[in-house]
């Protein structure tokens, strides 16, 4: 520290306090993002990969600052969880999911029904009122709870592992089906799959990518094996090429998405997609 001179110090703190009131700047403006409808919701199809119908979309949130643009929930999600704010957020994009489910379920009625995925967040475990809360959403919506699946990652499970159990198990009593994200990026990963009531092993963006080497396909192989024998399903994320798709159909994993068959696209996108999908 001796060896910092004056004047790089000082561009450390000026460093520090742009950055601190950037993240504050941050904050103020998540605030007010609810009540002024800067919110929407993308949709990314998630396809059965034996048939290629699509089975279910995952929902991902935006943001459109009125000012800087586009903000990608990698920004602005850590800060919405440090502030709490993840909380509001949270409840209106599981309306707002449910809502446009229950809409494109009458539009496109099939033998079995579409599904919504929604990310959870693991500050919404120690809300008080969760579970009433999430069916009222459910009641309010007219969706059945077979048709809502919650994305919980595995460092999220492990933050409370045994309070987390308990809701996990409240949530599963809804009905409601329960994946892991990003599966394989955590620690534990193994130990605590009998001890949670999980329906969906989601393989993580950077097997799927990377399995052009012998070893990372070997990972998503053994994956999709083990969400078969422990009678889960399987969902490939980042799937992105022709030949990444026919790999997992080869090895018999049940679903995949990815920019290979759609990025997420808004609301209006999807329904053409759907419209076109199900009429031919
Ligand atoms: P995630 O849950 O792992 O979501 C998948 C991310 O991968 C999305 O990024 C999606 O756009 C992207 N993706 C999908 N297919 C491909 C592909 O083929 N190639 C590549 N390179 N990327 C692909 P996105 O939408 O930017 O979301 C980033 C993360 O933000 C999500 O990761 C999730 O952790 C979080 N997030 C998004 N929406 C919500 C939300 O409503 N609530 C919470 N708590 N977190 C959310
Ligand atoms: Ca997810
Ligand atoms: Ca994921
Ligand atoms: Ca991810």
């Amino acid at each position: 520290a001796k060896a910092l001179g004056k004047a790089q110090w000082e561009v450390f703190t000026a460093d520090m306090h742009s950055n601190a009131s950037a993240q504050l700047q941050l904050e103020v403006d998540l605030r007010r993002a609810i009540e002024r409808q800067e919110f929407q919701l993308h949709y990314q199809p998630i396809f059965h990969l034996e048939t290629a119908a699509i089975v279910g979309f995952e929902a991902l949130l935006r943001w459109h600052h009125p000012l800087r643009g586009l903000i990608s929930p990698v920004e602005f999600i850590p800060v919405a969880e440090e502030t709490g704010l993840i909380l509001p957020i949270s409840w209106w994009v599981l309306q707002e999911a449910c809502r446009q489910l229950s809409r494109w379920q009458t539009q496109f009625p099939l033998e079995v029904p579409l599904f919504v995925s929604v990310n959870f967040s693991s500050k919404q475990f120690s809300e008080v009122g969760l579970i009433p809360q999430i069916e009222d959403i459910l009641h309010t919506t007219g969706l059945a709870p077979q048709s809502l699946k919650l994305e919980i990652t595995e460092s999220a499970i492990m933050e409370n592992a045994e309070a987390t159990a308990a809701k996990l198990l409240e949530i599963k009593a809804l009905g409601i089906q329960l994946g892991i994200d990003d599966f394989g990026t955590g620690y534990s990963s193994l130990s605590y799959l009998h001890r949670f009531p999980v329906d969906i092993l989601k393989v993580d963006r950077s097997f799927v990518s990377a399995m052009d080497s012998h070893e990372n396909l070997q990972i998503v192989h053994t994956i999709t094996m083990l969400s078969q024998n422990l009678g889960m399903r399987a969902v490939a994320e980042g799937v992105e090429t022709a030949e990444q798709a026919a790999q997992l159909r080869a090895m018999n994993c049940q679903y995949a998405q990815g920019y290979f068959f759609s990025k997420p696209i808004d609301a209006s996108s999807m329904e053409h997609l759907l419209a076109h999908h199900y009429q031919s």
